[in-house]
């Protein structure tokens, strides 16, 4: 195979919605033969070992390089090495500067490696990345976690100047030239662009000069969910690659690595099964606001109260003892819902529930993750987006696909009236389950609707499906870049001080 001899080197942004995808896309890429490197801080790559161990197990070249994080140089906790562990948001600013300097250490690993890899996959948030890749003469791809939608909205409102002008703006406005017609507003303008963040000003156009200057852009998505968006896309980028190589959440199908993925659970996967197994089928609402968001503890309350009133069966992840705090989730509410409601407290394995029949319907913040793994298992969604691209995802699930409905909240969490933090009330959270839950023709068609898009999404990652097509394509991409670089490498002087960082290789196998 023309790749057999091809090493990808791939680096997430040390977040858990944006690791996730990738180990998935490293042992994918694995899969066509190449050998892939995902590049972790310590932390992260204990969170994520069991799924590349387990595709080691399986013969497929994949390991970590783990670097050293700097974040004790920037004053954060040793030991906070990913966005879900930033608790006090004025630290939000100094853990993205640590993040940065992961530059050096980078540059240094790939200079110790027996040879240049053939391809650098960077997430679009690790533009920090393009000056180490430059330097060495590796290509690089940039690799988009969130949704085509998104992400080709913020271009569109960049590109005419609109972001700027409704910035702040919480009135619905249109997004231009996006190629369904449907789908053109938002209220959420301000939550919009990653990086949209006092002080992160330079980050954000790092992030915009290193997609305009990748050798290709790879998404989380497939045609049958976004096809029309990734044309134009691609348009807009005007002849460079663009592949869709989703759902990526579908390539777990052993319930070993599902129940492990992205951390270990923090609860027994097989207990979470059989109380599944006991309830009928698509007759429980999954719960979670993903790895970062949480709720106010007075909405907490309420969504529990209004969880509660829909008397249907429900899993409610919750991150911490934080929803805790006032009594919202005590023991007494958990006593009277004990008959149908489970609460897991830390990390959920969330695909094997996703999976499971009995799930009929996702209370979700609509993390891209988390809409594409709801989306590939047939559940339609109740969506209660947060923050950034998580009011366009809503957008993308009620409005575009036909398999969500919303739960009501309007502003992003960080906009929210700190003094009255309820966005949704019990009641209205109690209507929305029911309806999304019910045998209404609505809610049947929404639910067919989501059955139609798992076929669709399973269909475009087999063998000779879109995703496969672009995945295959874009390892081929990067196998003629090689056969046609061969002989004119040239790699610049290292940087002063790099060697000083500290990296260690950890082979899984
Ligand atoms: N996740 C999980 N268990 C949890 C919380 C999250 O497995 O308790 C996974 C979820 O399945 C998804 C990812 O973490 O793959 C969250 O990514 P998403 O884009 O949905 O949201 P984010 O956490 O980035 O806001």
């Amino acid at each position: 195979m023309a790749s057999a001899l091809l090493h990808f080197v791939l680096v997430p942004l040390p977040a858990q919605g944006h690791v996730i995808p990738m180990v998935d896309m490293a042992r994918l890429i694995a899969g066509r033969g190449a050998r892939v490197t995902v590049v972790l801080t310590p932390v992260m790559a204990a969170r994520h070992r069991a799924a590349v161990e387990h595709a080691a197990r399986s013969g497929l070249h994949v390991d970590f390089a783990e670097l050293e994080f700097p974040g004790p140089a920037f004053g954060l906790p040793a030991g906070c090495e990913s966005y879900d562990m930033v608790r006090d948001i004025h630290l939000f600013k100094a853990f993205t500067d640590a993040v940065w300097m992961l530059a050096g250490p980078l540059d240094a690993f790939l200079r110790s490696l027996p040879r240049r890899p053939d391809c650098l996959v960077a997430d679009s948030c690790s533009p920090w990345t393009a000056g180490v890749a430059r330097r060495l003469g590796v290509p690089r791809l940039v690799f988009h976690g969130p949704s085509v939608f998104y992400i080709l909205a913020v271009r569109c409102l960049t590109k005419h100047g609109v972001y700027d002008r409704v910035a702040g703006d919480l009135e619905p406005f249109e997004v231009p030239d996006l190629p369904t017609p449907r789908a053109v507003t938002t209220n959420r303008a301000s939550s919009l662009g990653l990086f949209h963040w006092p002080g992160l000003e330079s980050h954000r156009r790092d992030t915009l000069d290193a997609e305009a200057t990748a050798d290709g852009i790879v998404f989380n998505t497939c045609a049958a969910f976004e096809g029309a968006f990734v044309g134009r896309y691609a348009e807009e980028l005007g002849g460079r690659k663009v592949w869709a190589v989703g759902p990526l959440c579908l390539l777990d199908s052993d319930a070993e690595t599902t129940a492990a993925r992205g951390n270990r659970a923090a609860v027994d996967a097989a207990r979470v099964v059989s109380w599944l197994d006991a309830r009928p089928a698509a007759s429980v609402l999954y719960v979670s606001f993903g790895s970062i968001a949480r709720l106010h503890p007075a909405q907490a309350a309420e969504l529990a109260a209004g969880l509660e009133a829909s008397h249907r069966p429900f899993i409610w992840v919750t991150k911490d003892a934080a929803a805790d705090a006032d009594g919202s989730l005590d023991a007494a509410f958990e006593a009277r819902v004990a008959d149908r409601g489970l609460v897991i407290r830390g990390w959920a394995p969330q695909v094997t529930i996703l999976s499971h029949p009995a799930v009929g319907g996702f209370l979700s913040h609509c993390g891209w993750n988390s809409t594409l793994e709801s989306l590939s298992h047939g559940v339609p969604l109740l969506t209660w987006p947060q923050f950034t691209d998580q009011f366009l995802n809503e957008s993308l699930v009620v409005d575009v696909l036909g398999a969500g409905a919303r739960a009501g909240a309007k502003v992003p969490a960080t906009h929210v009236d700190p003094s009255s933090p309820v966005q949704v009330r019990s009641g209205e959270v109690a209507s929305a389950v029911v309806e999304l839950m019910g045998d209404g023709a609505t809610a049947s068609a929404r639910r067919a609707r989501a059955r139609e898009l798992a076929a669709e999404a399973r269909a475009a990652m087999a063998e000779g499906g879109s995703s496969a097509r672009d995945l295959a394509d874009m390892v081929g991409y990067v196998a003629r870049r090689k056969e046609s670089e061969r002989d004119m490498l040239v790699v610049d002087p290292p940087p002063p001080q790099q060697q000083q960082h500290d990296i260690s290789v950890a082979p899984c196998s």
